[in-house]
Formats: C-alpha cells, structure tokens, sequence
C-alpha cells in the first residue's frame, strides 16, 4: 500500500506524492526553551520521528528540521524575573530538550534552527514584505496586512468569533498579525536593532523565515501540535505564500494533545507530567511506547494503568525475543503477509494502534508454535525480520541481546588448540588445524585481532 497521510489542508487522507522522487523535506514546530517540555510536548516530538521513521521505511532520503524558538515573550519574562541572560535560560532548557529527544529515540534531525541566528534574515524578509505592500509599521511594530492577502484562512474561518493575538496593540485589522514587535520597557536588554527601531521578531515569523532559509520556502512536510494550526500555522504559510508563488507546504500534519482528567496538558494549567521523572521511574522505552501506542490523531488520556500496561507488553516482546536467534545479516530478508501487514498499516496515515496489533498476534502465534515444539528454522527468520522491522519504528526492544547462532563445541576446541599452535609460532599445525576446520565447513581468517570464524555457505 502507498503511503497515505491525513492532510490538514483538504482534511482527507492523501496519497504522499513527494515534490522531488525519493527526497522528502520536513519541517516541525519545536520547543519554547524557557522551561522543561512536559509529556503534551514529545506526543507531538515523537509523532514528528514516527513520520521520519516511516518514510524511511518507504525508501525515502529525508531531510528534517525541528526549530528551537529562543525569542519569546515567556523566555524573556524569565530573564528579567531572573536576572540572567537570554543565552544561560535558553541554552539550559535546549539541552535538556536535546537529551530527552535522544533518551527516547527521537532520531536526530538534519537541522535544529535557533531563532536567534536568523534575526537578520528575519529583519530582511519582513522588509521585503513592507516593499510589497503586504506588511505596514504602526508604533515601532510591524503587521501582517491579512487583507492583502486573499488566501488567508484556509484552515480557519477567519470571523470575529477567533481568539486574536496583540488585540492590545493599535492595527489597521484586528486579525492582522505582528511580524515585528517594537521593544517595551519590560524587554530590558533583550531587543535587536532595526531600520523601524529597537524589537523583536514575532514567533511566526521566526519559522516562516527559518524554513525560508534552510528549504528555499518550500517543504514536502509541515507538521506542529493541532493547536499550531491556528494562528501560528496559518500566518507562518500566509507571510511566505503571499511572496512566493507556490505553496509553503504541500501537506500539513497535526498532532493531537495529550489529556490528563479530559483536559489538555499544559503549563499554565499545571496538570503537566514531567517527562524526565517519568522516565526516571519506568525507563524510556515504556514512555515512547506510551506515546506510540495512539494514533497520533487521537486525543489520549495520561493515566499510570497505560504506562503498566506498556510495560506488561514490553515484557510481552522480550519473551518473545528471548527465543529467536539471529539470522545472519546477508540472508535473503524477505517480507511475508505478516510483515506487510504491519508496514499497511503504518502507511496508512502512521496507523501505530493497528500495526501494534498485527505484531502481537503475530507474537501469539509464534508463541504457541515455541509452545507446541513447532518452532522452525523459516519461523525464526521470520521473527527475526519482524523484530528488526518493528524496532525499525518503536525502536522500544534490544536486538543486540538475541541469541547468536550456535558454534558447535568440537570448532571451538580446534579454534583454542589453532591459537596455541599460533601463539607458539607452529604455523604447519596451525596450517592443518585450519583445513581441518574448512573440511567441517568452517572458515578462519587471521586479523590482527585474532582468528575469525565464518560458516561456509
Ligand atoms: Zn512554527
């Protein structure tokens, strides 16, 4: 099955056509780095290495970028209340980021954009915006003229019931939006210097430029929270589309929030969980299979009795693995009905629930054939390929714990009297301990780390 995704823009699942062949390049709102990112945060973290893992699974070479925003009314507050600097606050909570991202698998991304090596690219753009007429100053403060713009709202209904940012501000529109923002007294020492005076960047435009940078404008993939899509989305794609001719993004993928009692999870509601605590106390396997286990559509609620019973189903598959061997690399690996099954329903549209289940009934079924003494060699192979293709996404199991194959103890006995021989310098017997071992159809090869022995084929 081709790779389908749900696109935010038709609101249908589509079939993925990339702009160039195998090349896909994906962009995804990162972190506000003025505190720890709480468990909400890496659903939307992971779901952006569920998408990277999947289209590498469908042969795509992926280009990916996750930006840290570094300019931010929040983060500036933060250094004033502290009497720091913006670097000592932002630094601190980028690594921490950095480090929870790679403590639960997160691959790493081809770019990590701070906002603050763009400002003067930031400053050019929304430049360029004024000499098209599309952008005006008011107070030090530059805005986005949405009338300007005729494709404005395509994934809201612009009226006035929309909750609008800067309404305190005075503006031509009250949905216009603010690229630019003119330096207040509570900044302190955080401002850049502009040809409209002493500001700051807006947040939209941060990404708007970065991906303007670093892509050229132009992604295969957008994809944030789903409370990213508006305003944050729709002016990030309004102030580049407005410029350039064609599309910001082809498709835009939204993840769901993550609930505790019903309610959203956020800082400023405080029913966050720590993401660090909670791996501290089950590991980080259990946490990203926690995140996996919904479709990243769904809204899920955070609550200790998943967290068991992820833990229960990663006992499940370590069993499970505890009995397969490891099939030599360079055999024919070859998908069954059972794999291609479970790659289905990834493709369609990164279907995680579901591919869980074609894996644990495949592990029920193997299961009972280990029970019943039906195991076979062309069982294993296929549980070893299904291993190392589950852990392809989940990447929850290790495969470096499975058994090896066998060597039977009689090669081994020749291997310890061959090193003797050599270690003696007695290279004929050394010599004829080796055509020995060829005659049993093993092969040994001398490197300077020693004898290694390979079965013949
Ligand atoms: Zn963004």
């Amino acid at each position: 099955m081709s790779l389908k995704l749900y696109n935010s823009l038709t609101s249908k699942k589509e079939i993925f056509k990339s702009i160039s062949g195998k090349k896909v390049k994906t962009y995804g709102c990162g972190p506000t780095v003025y505190n720890s990112p709480h468990l909400g945060n890496f659903r939307t973290f992971v779901f952006y290495d569920l998408l990277n893992r999947v289209l590498k699974m469908n042969g795509y070479k992926t280009e990916t970028a996750v930006n840290i925003t570094d300019i931010d009314d929040k983060i500036i507050d933060k250094v004033n209340e502290q009497k720091t600097t913006l670097k000592e606050v932002t630094s601190k909570y980028e690594l921490s980021f950095m480090e929870l991202s790679s403590s639960l698998k997160i691959l790493p991304n081809n770019y990590n954009p701070r906002a603050t090596d763009y400002v003067n690219q930031m400053i050019e753009f929304i430049q360029t915006l004024i000499d098209n007429d599309l952008a005006y100053e008011m107070d030090g403060n530059i805005f986005f003229s949405i009338e300007k713009y005729p494709h404005y709202g395509k994934f809201v209904k612009i009226n006035d019931d929309l909750e609008i940012e800067d309404i305190d501000l005075s503006k031509k529109n009250r949905s216009d939006f603010t690229l630019w923002k003119a330096r207040k007294e509570k900044d302190g020492e955080i401002f850049w210097k502009s040809q409209w005076g002493e500001g700051r960047p807006g947040w939209h435009t941060e990404c708007a430029v970065m991906i303007k940078t670093l892509f050229n404008g132009q992604l295969d993939i957008h994809c944030g929270g789903i409370d990213l899509k508006f305003p944050h989305h729709e002016n990030e794609s309004a102030q580049i589309e407005a410029i350039q001719k064609h599309n910001l993004s082809n498709y835009w993928l939204h993840a769901e929030h993550l609930n505790v009692d019903n309610e959203k999870m956020s800082k400023s509601l405080g029913n966050f969980v720590d993401v660090k605590k909670l791996i501290k106390e089950n590991g980080s396997n259990i946490v990203r299979l926690f995140l996996l286990s919904a479709h990243y559509r769904t809204k899920v609620s955070f609550n200790q009795k998943k967290i068991d019973d992820c833990k229960k189903m990663i006992n499940k598959i370590n069993r499970f693995a505890s009995n397969i061997i490891k099939s030599d690399e360079k055999i024919n690996l070859k998908f069954s009905e059972d794999h291609n099954k479970f790659i289905d329903a990834l493709n369609d549209d990164l279907n995680t629930p579901e591919a869980l289940g074609v894996f644990f009934s495949f592990v029920t079924k193997m299961n009972k054939k280990i029970a019943e003494n039906s195991f076979n060699d062309s069982d294993n192979i296929k549980s070893f390929i299904f291993l190392k293709l589950f852990n392809s996404i989940f990447d929850i199991i290790d495969l470096d714990n499975l058994q090896e194959n066998e060597i039977p103890k009689e090669v081994q006995d020749l291997l310890v009297s061959r090193q003797e021989a050599r270690d003696n310098k007695d290279w004929k017997l050394s010599d004829n301990l080796r055509d020995k071992l060829s005659e049993m159809g093993w092969i040994v090869e001398d490197s300077v780390d020693g004898q290694n022995l390979l079965k013949k084929k």
